[in-house]
């Protein structure tokens, strides 16, 4: 068995589902390879780490955060936004800059001379 068959089996390994021949080929690889050995152990807190977060956070939990960041920075950080242009895209900024750009030049500069008068 090389260490890429090895790595494949240890979530069964860990969880107890591997049939008696894979797992006495398994335990006879992780006896005489170290590398193996080491990351099955880490695989194995890994794992331990995932299981004891059992519950998710309530919903109560972000705007808390915010509020805290809130009163710590002093109002600098999740403040109120003031409503009209508090939230507006860039993109949408971006794109009204380009239409005013395009309805000046429309107005001011198509009809303007461009060529090179020659000199009566
Ligand atoms: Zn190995």
């Amino acid at each position: 068995m090389d260490h890429q068959s090895a790595a494949e089996l240890f979530s069964s390994f860990v969880d107890g589902d591997l049939g008696a021949t894979e797992k006495s080929d398994l335990e006879h690889h992780l006896a005489i390879c170290i590398q193996c050995r080491t990351e099955l152990e880490e695989f194995r807190r890994a794992v331990g780490g995932l299981g004891r977060l059992k519950h998710a956070a309530p919903d109560s939990f972000l705007p808390q955060i915010q509020e805290q960041i809130f009163l710590r920075s002093r109002g600098r950080f999740f403040g109120r936004r003031w409503k009209l242009f508090g939230r507006i895209p860039f993109e949408w900024v971006s794109l009204a800059m380009i239409i005013a750009m395009l309805v000046y030049y429309i107005l001011h500069l198509r009809g303007a001379p461009t060529g090179v008068q020659p000199v009566p």
